[in-house]
């Protein structure tokens, strides 16, 4: 081992930086969340050290170093472009054993700082012992993505019952595996998912009980996918992904999203193809309920954001009635996938201050919306399920006063590598999708937006 790890206890204990430009500022950020009590020596600051002497955060002594600056300091840091006064700190620091660090000169260190993540109290440092600082940060880049932003309150929760859980779990191996049950289980989820009351309440309970498996609870977790891209998933769902016993998928879900699933995870396929859904929605409803009650964790996975054309409520009202414990991530819907990867801005300074989302679901034939709205000026419309309604869809809209050459863009399979953009006018678009193998799912963009596309149309799909 290169390096000895350590964490020092800073707070309030006098640090000195020398250096007043950007990296130095960096520095003192790490410090001044240590608490540290930080002295500044250096002829000028930058605006982020000027701020924060302003705000009484730092003191400064405005003036090159000398020798006789260095005194009884916990720790120094030198951030300076002068090499003769980063070596001359390096050598005074080393003689009186205060911990110094020059930034970015390994070898003129006695201590070195670490890439950190940090979920106070809970911290992970990296380091390759100065080897490639540009790797640290990856690594500690990895590892944010798969430590949920609200670990530290777990930690924090799980402190404040440490004395409690010791006295009611007196066999270490008993303690052990009820701590590891409250991390792995539901009280983890529900402080990640900011419900820390009803963690600290679940977890009094089950000290009460001396129940030492809390593991055993089902819950539901109901994740939107995104439109498509995988790496277009949030950090929630890909972690809760890799934790759930069951996952409850429908159509629109992409296969290598499921891939991410958790090996031995059981995949479960509720269909919904249009007009033959594979499981009615009350069933698919009640199933969830069902398997969370038999203690699995269970991910409802559905296609974009749960709650725009989702049926999320239906599924969660169920939940709600029979006493389930769920939670919601929220997920990129179709709309902004396909405009992004589009290059079709929903709203824009020059052509459009609103946007409105409606289904164009056809029932019996017919499309039921309220036209009026739909053909506002300067907005943009967006039709989710409008492929086989399209052209009643552009009839309309030209019989409520919208012009008929109005823009209107179809985004087949938005954000995956078979992403195609067809762009007609609300004349020529039926005709258009007539005369081309159209495949779903496909979003309908209409306004003056549109026109766009050409322009900022960035992404290359495969074909
Ligand atoms: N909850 C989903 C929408 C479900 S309704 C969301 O927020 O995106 C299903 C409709 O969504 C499809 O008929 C289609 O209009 C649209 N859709 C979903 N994914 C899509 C994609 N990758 N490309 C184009 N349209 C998509």
């Amino acid at each position: 081992m290169q390096y000895f790890p350590m964490f020092f206890d800073l707070n309030n204990k006098p640090c000195l930086v020398i250096g007043g430009g950007d990296i130095a500022a960096r520095k003192v950020s790490l410090l001044f969340r240590a608490g540290a009590s930080i002295t500044v020596i250096a002829p000028t600051l930058c605006d982020s050290l000027q701020g924060r002497l302003n705000a009484g955060e730092v003191q400064h002594v405005k003036k090159l170093f000398e020798a006789a600056d260095i005194t009884d300091y916990a720790v120094i840091i030198a951030a300076t472009d002068d090499q003769q006064i980063n070596r001359q700190v390096s050598e005074i620091a080393h003689q009186r054993n205060i911990p110094v660090n020059v930034v970015d000169q390994p070898s003129l260190c006695s201590f070195i700082v670490p890439s950190i993540i940090d979920r106070s109290p809970v911290q992970v440092a990296v380091s390759t012992g100065g080897a490639s600082p540009v790797l640290a940060r990856l690594l500690r880049a990895r590892m944010e993505t798969w430590i949920p932003a609200a670990y530290g309150k777990l930690a924090t929760l799980m402190e404040e019952f440490r004395g409690r859980v010791k006295t009611r779990f007196v066999d270490p191996d008993k303690r052990r595996y009820f701590w590891e049950s409250v991390v792995q289980g539901p009280i983890a989820e529900m402080v990640f998912a900011g419900k820390e009351e009803t963690a600290r309440d679940a977890m009094s309970k089950a000290v009460e009980l001396g129940d030492n498996d809390v593991t055993g609870r089902g819950e539901v977790y109901l994740v939107g996918a995104g439109p498509g891209d995988p790496d277009l998933l949030t950090f929630r769902a890909l972690r809760l992904l890799q934790q759930a016993d069951v996952v409850v998928y429908d159509r629109l879900v992409s296969e290598q999203i499921l891939d991410l699933a958790r090996r031995d995870a059981d995949l479960v396929y509720v269909g919904k193809e249009r007009d033959k859904h594979t499981l009615p929605q009350e069933d698919i409803n009640q199933m969830l309920a069902r398997v969370a009650k038999k203690g699995k964790r269970v991910l409802r996975l559905k296609g974009g954001d749960p709650f725009i054309f989702g049926r999320g409520g239906e599924e969660i009202e169920t939940l709600m009635e029979q006493g389930v414990p769920f939670q919601i991530v929220p997920g990129i819907t179709a709309a902004s996938g396909a405009s992004s990867y589009a290059g079709i801005p929903l709203t824009h300074r020059d052509y459009a201050q609103s946007v409105l989302f409606v289904t164009g679901h056809l029932k019996d034939g017919s499309m039921n919306l309220n036209w009026t709205a739909l053909v506002q000026p300067r907005q943009t419309l967006v039709v989710y399920m409008g492929l086989l309604g399209a052209a009643t869809l552009c009839h309309h809209l030209i019989e409520h006063g919208m012009s008929p050459e109005m823009p209107i863009a179809l985004v087949q399979q938005a954000t995956t590598s078979q992403q195609k953009v067809f762009v007609g006018t609300l004349t020529s678009m039926p005709g258009l999708i007539d005369s081309s193998e159209i495949k779903p799912p496909t979003l309908i963009i209409v306004g003056e937006v549109v026109k766009l596309h050409k322009k900022l149309g960035w992404f290359e799909p495969l074909n």
